[in-house]
This record gives C-alpha cells, sequence and structure tokens, in this order.
C-alpha cells in the first residue's frame, strides 16, 4: 500500500466537478438534469481562433516551446493588458501557463512562506484557500457580504490583518457571487496593501465578461501596486477555450523567473498550437465576445428575475461574470440539502454556496452558461421543487 505524503491532507478540492460526477451517473441512469453548476460557456470556441491552432498544427508548433511562453504570445498579453489596464508592461513579466489555475499555484508556491498568512475572499473560487493549506500557510477568510452587493468591507480587511499577512487575493468579477469590486474599492484596497507592504493577487479571469455600462479596472494600475500586484487571467472564460488550458500572470520580473522555474519543474510549458491560437484570440476580432456577452446579458436578467420569484429565494443582480448566488435561507434548507434536493428531485444541477467556503452557507450558485430555453426550464423545476419542500 502506498502511503500519501502528509500535506496531501491538507489540499482541498473544486466540489463542481464532483457534482457534475453525480449528474452524469443521473443521466445514465436516464433522468433529464439541467447544468448549471459548470463554470465554463458553453458556446463553442470562435472559429478564427480554431482555425489558427490547426494552422498552427500544420506549420509545426507541435513541439517545447520556452517555459514563460512564445514570445509572440507574450507580446500580445503585453499589448492587450498594456491597453485595458492603463498600464506599461513588458514582456519579461508575462508567464503563459496551462490555463490561469497555475498561477494561483505557482503564485503562492513562489510568494507564501510555511506560516504566513494570506486573505482571501469567502465564499471564492475554492482553489485560493486549499492552496494557501497545501503551502502550509494560514488562510484568513474575508466575508463577502450579501447588503454590499457581494463585496467586503474595508473594515473587515483591515482586522483581518497582523503582522505575518503577506497576501491578500482579490477576484472582480468575482465567482461564485458575480460581484465586482467598485474603483473606489480597489483605491481603499490598494492605500492598505501599500501600507502593510502585501502582495496583491489580483484574478482578473471574468474581466471582460461585464454588463450595465461597468468598466473593469485592475488595481495593478493604482499607485504603488504594479510592483507588488500579480494580474491573473486568461482565455478560458472570455473566448470560450476552457478546453485549450491556456491562462497567464503579469507580475514583477522576479517573481515571473521564479513562475517559470516552477514551470519548468512541472509542466514544462503550455502547448504551442494553443499558445498560437491565444494569439489570435487577442488580436483578431473581437464580435464573438461581445456576442457572448451580451447573450450571458440576457440569461442574467432572466435568471435573476425567475429566482426572485421563487418562494423562499432572494437573488441580487450581478454586474459580472456569469453565475447568481442566491440566498435561499427563506427555504428553510441548508445549501447542500437544497442542492441536492434540486439535482435528485428537479434535476437541476447547481453548486452549494458551501462549495465556496463556510461563509457560502445560505446560498446556492448557478452558472447560467445554458440557453434560455434550459435556464427557463430549470426555473420551473426549482419552482416546483421548493413547493414540495
Ligand atoms: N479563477 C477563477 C475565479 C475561476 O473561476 C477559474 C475557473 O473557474 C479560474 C481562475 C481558473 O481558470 P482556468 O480554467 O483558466 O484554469
Amino acid at each position: 500500500m502506498i502511503r500519501l505524503a502528509d500535506r496531501t491532507k491538507r489540499l482541498g478540492t473544486e466540489t463542481a466537478f464532483e457534482v457534475l460526477v453525480k449528474a452524469r451517473a443521473l443521466e445514465a441512469k436516464g433522468k433529464h438534469i439541467i447544468h448549471l453548476e459548470i463554470g465554463e460557456p458553453d458556446f463553442d470556441t470562435p472559429s478564427n481562433i480554431k482555425q489558427a491552432a490547426k494552422k498552427a498544427l500544420d506549420d509545426g508548433f507541435t513541439h517545447y516551446g520556452p517555459a514563460a511562453g512564445l514570445p509572440q504570445l507574450r507580446k500580445a498579453i503585453v499589448d492587450e493588458v498594456s491597453r485595458t489596464r492603463g498600464i506599461f508592461v513588458d514582456a519579461d513579466q508575462v508567464v503563459v501557463t496551462p490555463g490561469a489555475k497555475p498561477i494561483i499555484f505557482f503564485s503562492i508556491l513562489a510568494c507564501v512562506n510555511e506560516g504566513d498568512e494570506v486573505i482571501y475572499p469567502n465564499p471564492g473560487f475554492p482553489i485560493y484557500e486549499s492552496v494557501i493549506d497545501f503551502v502550509n500557510a494560514r488562510p484568513v477568510p474575508l466575508v463577502l457580504r450579501e447588503d454590499k452587493e457581494f463585496r467586503f468591507d474595508m473594515e473587515d480587511l483591515k482586522k483581518a490583518i497582523t503582522p505575518k499577512t503577506r497576501m491578500l487575493i482579490i477576484n472582480s468579477p468575482q465567482n461564485p457571487t458575480g460581484g465586482i469590486l467598485t474603483d473606489a474599492d480597489l483605491r481603499k484596497i490598494a492605500e492598505v496593501a501599500v501600507q502593510n507592504d502585501l502582495i496583491v493577487l489580483s484574478d482578473e479571469i471574468y474581466g471582460r465578461t461585464v454588463y450595465d455600462g461597468f468598466k473593469h479596472s485592475s488595481i495593478a494600475a493604482l499607485p504603488g501596486m504594479q510592483e507588488r500586484t500579480i494580474i491573473l487571467d486568461g482565455f478560458s472564460k472570455t473566448f470560450a477555450m476552457t478546453g485549450w488550458r491556456l491562462g497567464y500572470g503579469v507580475m514583477p520580473k522576479h517573481v515571473a523567473e521564479m513562475v517559470a522555474k516552477l514551470q519548468i519543474n512541472s509542466t514544462s510549458c503550455t502547448a504551442s498550437f494553443s499558445q498560437i491560437a491565444a494569439v489570435e484570440a487577442l488580436t483578431g476580432p473581437q464580435a464573438d465576445v461581445e456576442k457572448m456577452v451580451e447573450e450571458f446579458r440576457r440569461r442574467r436578467d432572466a435568471i435573476v428575475a425567475g429566482l426572485n420569484r421563487i418562494h423562499g429565494f432572494r437573488c441580487h443582480k450581478p454586474l459580472g461574470a456569469f453565475y447568481v448566488f442566491p440566498n435561499i435561507t427563506g427555504t428553510g434548507k441548508d445549501s447542500r440539502m437544497l442542492a441536492d434536493v434540486l439535482l435528485n428531485e428537479a434535476g437541476v444541477a447547481c453548486l452549494s454556496g458551501t462549495a465556496f467556503g463556510k461563509y457560502g452557507e445560505g446560498y446556492l450558485r448557478f452558472s447560467y452558461a445554458n440557453s434560455l430555453e434550459n435556464i427557463d426550464q430549470a426555473l420551473e423545476r426549482i419552482d416546483k421543487a421548493v413547493h414540495r419542500l
């Protein structure tokens, strides 16, 4: 019997994948399931990007490339990040990774010592807490508050800081709530980060999936911040490219060198033809991205209105990402129990708010990366199931 290393006891996971397995098992038994649990766009990758990948295969981009990414993609990322964030970035500050997730793993491994404290949003993307634990640092949750449209309280942030705090993770637009941080929030957070000499990991993967005129800005653009910020972004959500495994980080040069070294020690590099397709994604026509965002907005409006009509549900209308996070305390059930009832009895797969940390209790997360017809049908089924509770 192979004994696992002690550190593995501290590794968490993403329940979304477990729920998907349960849902697939029910489907195998003939049950019809509407999938509102998965955090990926249901659209196909735009065809110009697929064409670029096919051409790249024919052109021989089938070998190893530099650990930090192909020069042409790093250059395209420099242009994109400089333009959209209003900062000057150099190519040696960019590391391309297989998906954006490794940026979380590598930057925490590179910058956080055992015993350090890392403040992270809760409810939040579960990988933050998992990796903080894994490196034997202390995860310090920063509670997101429904009455602040799922932003956090600056006083809570200030209270969470101790001499051991090393890093603060922010995520806007946010998974699982769809909440955003305002420019005023970012300014206050930046002040706190500079005063307390914190590293900020700014997860901006949903930066282009925003609605109602909201404009995403990066904390990296604020005074004193670029030298202490690691921007995480990628292609999975914006360009419907989850399976291509393409993401990147933008960070100070010495951090980028260490993140590239971690890549050499693990994945070597990101698939070369995927990277050539990513150049097309950034520099080619953007109409498909705009269409996807517009379609997400229509679905958001439908699901928010529908959930607010269901007894015991209260749903805030988010300004970003493709998730809603309704408060379900009025149903009298806890989050896990209600998510199970919806899956088993209504055939609607969603996630318990607690999949995103303990402060997710009282909420469910629905992804609206599904057609309007399916969303409408799911709403009807949820309504009926809640009546039967
Ligand atoms: N950050 C957040 C907040 C996410 O929701 C996700 C994916 O769900 C990621 C990072 C990772 O994205 P990728 O699929 O590119 O690794």
